[in-house]
């Protein structure tokens, strides 16, 4: 394994596009943490990472545990792996938790990378979202994070927001530019099923962005960060002077990682695992010692499916010589036959040996995608 995931299920409220697991009773964080650390010893002495490079926490809104929780859970975690000399520790964090004293902690405890969940410095979109913080808290975190000495600072910024124009949007991106962060994360906001934007977007009450518009915002978020200089390497990341989220590189470069925690998933270039979703019967079982997950061993065309869904978001694109290899010479010739229509119409290009998709296409990526999948 390369890297660690671990899933912090709590939120302080609960913003009405996510669809991510977590609960906003904060009732359970002590017992969570019991549970993380019983789960952390019992995959450690299976199977303890050696030389690790990254470490992830995400959630959920990690930067709620308090320090003692945090020192508990990188305790457990160091009992049972190491890291390489110089590791990526990244910590998702709300701006309302990043006050002076939680930002020098952290730096303490070792993370080395903050990413920071912002996703609009308007208030209106805020509060439509249903964010726990103010644009003012965002901007002051950013700041602050930066002189107590993080240098690498990534933000989530959301476009398509309904209600959004693109000049607001534009202004998003421009603020965000002003302030001393080394990548950028942009996600299209997406009606996820259960969720209440999408309850409301079924009563009529919420409006998606026209195509059209989410077309050029795309097209704004690009133009703005290439002339500023970062790099659009993942079909939703750009990263200043080649800086690059190291571990989401795990997940996009197929290489295998541990998930801990409700919700995770762990992949080992084979099987996929994932745990038990619900925190009550996560903390339960874990009790009382029962399995806590399933895995699947993955088919050749899985893997197949999964190497182009990860590799096809990134500016390297698809290897055929590495399908061929891996999958099999019938893997290359299907994948080859079906890129070609792209190729000629010149959302696909080939660019030393792979295949990718060209990043002012990104938007289209599922569609190409379904093309190229087996039967
Ligand atoms: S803070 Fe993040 S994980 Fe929590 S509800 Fe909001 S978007 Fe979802």
């Amino acid at each position: 394994m390369r890297g660690i995931y671990i899933h912090i299920p709590f939120c302080r409220k609960a913003c009405r596009y996510c669809d991510f697991y977590f609960s906003i009773s904060l009732h359970y964080l002590d017992n969570f943490v019991d549970a993380l650390v019983k789960e952390i010893r019992l995959k450690g002495e299976k199977n303890g990472g050696r030389n690790l490079e990254t470490l992830y926490l995400g959630g959920g809104t990690p930067s709620l545990l308090s320090a003692p929780q945090l020192e508990k859970i990188l305790k457990a975690i160091h009992s049972y792996h190491t890291f390489q000399e110089k590791p990526e520790w990244t910590i998702e964090c709300n701006p309302d938790d990043l006050d002076v004293t939680t930002i020098k902690k952290l730096r303490q405890l070792g993370f080395n990378r903050l990413s920071i969940g912002v996703q609009s410095f308007h208030e209106r979109d805020l509060e439509i979202m249903r964010r726990s913080h103010t644009a003012e808290q965002a901007e002051a975190s950013v700041r602050q994070a930066s002189s107590e000495g993080f240098d690498n600072i990534t933000m989530d910024l959301i476009y398509g927001i309904p209600g959004q124009s693109s000049a607001e949007w534009e202004e998003n991106i421009e603020k965000a530019l002003s302030l001393p962060v080394s990548h950028l994360s942009a996600y299209h906001l997406t009606f996820e099923p259960g969720t209440v934007f999408d309850h409301w977007r079924k009563k009529g009450k919420l409006l998606p962005v026209p195509e059209e518009e989410s077309v050029e915002q795309y097209r704004i978020l690009r133009e703005k960060l290439l002339s500023a200089g970062f790099d659009h390497y993942e079909l939703s990341n750009f990263g200043r002077k080649g800086i690059v989220s190291k571990h989401n590189m795990l997940y996009w470069s197929g290489q295998s990682y541990l998930g801990l925690g409700p919700s995770a998933h762990s992949y080992d270039g084979e099987r996929r695992s994932w745990n038990i979703s619900t925190l009550k019967k996560y903390m339960d079982r874990i009790s009382t010692g029962e399995d806590i997950g399933e895995t699947e061993h993955l088919t050749s065309k899985e893997l197949y499916h999964d190497y182009l869904i990860t590799s096809l978001r990134t500016k390297w694109g698809a290897d055929p010589a590495h399908i061929e290899e891996v999958f099999g010479p019938g893997f290359r010739l299907h994948f080859e036959k079906q890129a070609q229509a792209f190729l000629e119409k010149g959302s696909m290009s080939v660019m030393a040996g792979r295949l990718v998709i060209e990043p002012g296409h990104w938007l289209i990526t599922d569609h190409i995608l379904r093309a190229l999948f087996m039967d």
